[in-house]
């Protein structure tokens, strides 16, 4: 068995140098009406606002700000249908590198037209016949491409650990951070970030319920897998976390929670209605478990990572209500 480098808080560091300036200093926001409720002191990272939309912007451009020449003349390829391939697509636009995005002939048309709007390659593929993995692989073998997954690489994580830094750097140390999970990406560079600069922290990621697999992955210690989840959480519709993401938050993390899909919902209507932010429903998922047990967190000091703010505005009506 090889081992395994995982990345550190080091990394970290390094890339909240190489993403400043490209990447927004996302707000913190607090809410008077949050704190009355929990009788407790809420921050909210707030990466809706990011470029693009999502945290997913900064493992991005911090893998893609490391290439050799070599390989930012050969380009990147990525396979996504979510908020990583405009990652991707923009952070080379920015970069110069070329992009090629592999992505399912269903998906939504406004994300393949944002994400050519970037300038991006896309490639599709039929999600029921075909495998996304070997095509990109194919493609990155045949015209030298550089691979870059979603959340199992190390630049990756160090890049989602910057907007955890950004919180502990602004408002100092917290008794409970609650972070969104899907492969684990955000959770374990939230986790390098938070052991170094609030260590008593308790870290929670959190799962909607359908998709579980990172909590059951948790407490049996080994990687499970599971189809992909029925969800309107749709960038958790991850089937397991990572090789380099799971050793991290096996380490650093306290515990995995879950939320269904109504909770998601009731926060995204809170958000809209109350702070006037508008968050995906994958967004929702750190707020929504610290609703389940605000008991628990009275008098306590609680950061709370907003992960993303993409969804069409139909969707948006639909999911929400009148
Ligand atoms: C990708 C994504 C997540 C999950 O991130 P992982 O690094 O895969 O755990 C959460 N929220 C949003 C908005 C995302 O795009």
């Amino acid at each position: 068995m090889t081992m395994l480098q995982l990345p550190t808080y080091d990394d970290v560091v390094q890339a909240a140098e190489r993403i400043a300036g490209a990447a927004h200093r996302t707000p913190v926001l607090t809410s008077r009406t949050v704190n009355e409720e929990f009788g407790a002191e809420v921050f909210f990272k707030c990466e809706n606002m990011q470029r693009m939309g999502a945290f997913k912007f900064r493992g991005g451009y911090n893998a893609l700000a490391r290439f050799s020449p070599e390989q930012r003349r050969a380009g990147v390829v990525a396979f996504s249908s979510g908020n990583h391939a405009q990652a991707i697509a923009l952070s080379a636009r920015l970069l110069e590198i070329p992009a090629t995005i592999i992505m399912p002939e269903d998906a939504p048309a406004a994300k393949v037209a944002a994400t050519r709007g970037y300038g991006a390659t896309v490639v599709t593929y039929d999600r029921y016949t075909e495998d996304r993995e070997q095509i990109g692989r194919a493609l990155a073998a045949r015209d030298g491409l550089t691979l870059i997954p979603p959340y199992d690489h190390a630049d990756v994580i160090a890049g989602q650990g910057t907007a955890a830094k950004e919180l502990f750097d602004e408002v100092g140390p917290l008794d409970a951070f609650f972070v969104c999970l899907g492969g684990g990406g955000l959770l374990s560079g939230s986790a390098l970030a938070t052991r170094a600069l609030s260590p008593g922290c308790l870290l929670y990621g959190v799962e909607p319920e359908a998709g579980n697999d990172g909590q059951q992955s948790f407490r049996t210690g080994q990687i499970v897998h599971i189809d992909t989840p029925r969800t309107i959480a749709d960038g958790a519709q991850t089937q397991h976390l990572g090789q380099l993401t799971f050793p991290i938050i096996q380490r650093d993390v306290d515990d995995i929670l879950t939320v269904s899909d109504d909770e998601l919902v009731a926060c995204m209507r809170f958000f809209a209605e109350r702070m006037k932010i508008v968050v995906e429903p994958t967004g929702c998922l750190g707020f929504a478990a610290a609703r389940k047990m605000k008991d628990s967190l009275r008098g306590k000091r609680i950061g709370v990572l907003v992960s993303g703010g993409n969804i069409d505005l139909a969707r948006f009506a639909s999911l929400i209500g009148a």
